[in-house]
């Protein structure tokens, strides 16, 4: 077939609409389970009934959302890897953290290291990424809007159609999503049966096996600040049980469980998370902070912590490697050349009304003024004489484009596009 004329001065925007129109073609529905499926709605049942205002139930969204990443870690619970927490003043619970420390300890302020059981970095990122459209598609139809959500194939993450519109609302997004919090696990309120390690004292913490981990009931662990001793303490909430090494939805049926059987335990959990994204953002070092993603390493730091076994110094609590939602210096660089090199590869569109953006769960609460800010009004345009200078020397009818129409997240938004507003107002 003879190729197309382009028209005059737009010769890239035939490139690159079938560019656009290959990949909005190459992306495909995002899978999901009906357990995840039914979490999340009931989680967004929760936050509807309630009369909020706009920016409360974003950050609520957000709170949700780490219970839906938290039901997809706790699916995969081992044998291995959990903490034995002696406590005298409390009984003897074994734990099983998401960040170095015992989290029973540290809510004391004691530091007592013990290796966290996230999962491997790929595997969460693209979980995590999985999720949050499945979230992003359920919050959608929950305001009928008629955005379809897709998975984009390479370079593409995300793809949202929205045929309702003339011509057609395509946005290709980079997304960014991780968690800010997971609480441990815990249990213990039956007999325990703990192999003590030979020389180790019953008083010690020392790491051990479940070995009845399936068919056990396990807990969360939440912490309820009490205003009269101004403390943040431990409560358990029974959450279930997994059957079996088959059972990996076991989290998702039981957090649902739990929420529609105790209302107490959501209110009292997106108070801990408000309180903690603030003290994450703040780098407050509050008795919370520690189970956060991304929060250093210990102040004081206590004689007995570890170093690390590879390189030089000591272990953190979690590093600067886990992001809390975009939050993540590296992300932010990538996210950003990813959006001008969609941006520089697709706009003019004569097909689509063509967007570009980031997504994620939370903002950038701790690098937003250093890596973001500067960037978020930039719009640009080609200039192939290598000459121009000012916007008047351009041909009047030049194109100017958004390096970002959105810079979208639950927690907030950032748009240069009425269409990114309105689609994305949860
Ligand atoms: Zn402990």
């Amino acid at each position: 077939m003879p190729e197309q004329k382009a028209p005059s001065g737009s010769s890239d925007s035939w490139k690159g609409d079938r560019w656009l129109a290959a990949l909005v073609a190459s992306a495909s529905p995002v899978s999901s389970e009906p357990a995840e499926i039914g979490l999340i709605r009931a989680l967004l049942d929760v936050i509807y009934s309630k009369d909020l205002i706009e920016a409360s139930r974003r950050t609520l969204l957000a709170a949700a959302f780490d219970l839906v990443v938290a039901a997809e870690y706790y699916s995969r619970v081992a044998h291995v890897g959990w903490v034995y927490c002696p406590d005298p003043a409390d009984s003897p619970t074994i734990f099983y953290p998401y960040t170095n420390v015992c989290p029973r300890c540290v809510l004391r302020g004691k530091f007592v290291y013990h290796k966290a059981n996230k999962p491997r970095s790929g595997t969460i990122g693209a979980q995590a990424a999985r999720l949050l459209l499945i979230f992003l598609q359920e919050l959608l139809a929950r305001k009928r809007s008629g955005v379809r959500v897709l998975k984009g194939a390479e370079p593409v993450d995300a793809v949202f159609v929205d045929r309702s519109v003339t011509p057609p609302a395509v946005m290709f997004a980079e997304i960014k999503a991780a968690p800010l919090v997971t609480l441990p696990l815990a249990a213990g309120s039956q007999p325990l049966t703990v192999e003590t390690e030979r020389g180790a004292r019953p008083s010690d913490h020392r790491e051990t096996d479940f070995s009845q981990l399936f068919g056990a009931s396990m807990d969360l662990l939440l912490p309820v600040y009490n205003p009269e001793i101004q403390s943040w303490l431990g409560r358990k909430y029974i959450l279930g049980e997994k059957r079996d090494e088959q059972d990996t939805d076991w989290a998702f049926r039981a957090l649902r469980d739990l929420i529609e059987r105790d209302p107490s335990f959501l209110e009292a959990y997106f108070r801990f998370w408000e309180a903690a994204l603030h003290d994450y953002g703040e780098r407050s070092r509050s008795a919370i902070y520690w189970l956060t993603n991304a929060c250093g390493h210990p102040r004081p730091r206590p004689d007995d912590w570890p170093r690390r076994r590879t390189g030089k110094g000591f272990e953190s609590v979690s590093d600067s490697k886990t992001s809390a939602g975009m939050d993540r210096t590296d992300d932010l660089k990538k996210a950003t050349y990813q959006a001008l090199k969609l941006g520089a590869d697709g706009k003019p569109s004569r097909t689509f009304a063509y967007k570009v953006g980031i997504i994620s769960n939370i903002h950038a609460v701790r690098h937003f003024e250093e890596y973001l800010a500067s960037l978020k009004d930039i719009i640009w345009t080609r200039d192939e004489t290598g000459e121009v200078t000012r916007a008047g020397e351009l041909p009047p009818e030049t194109k100017l484009f958004n390096l970002f129409d959105g810079i979208i997240a639950l927690t907030e938004i950032i748009a240069r596009d009425s269409w990114v507003r309105s689609t994305f107002d949860f």
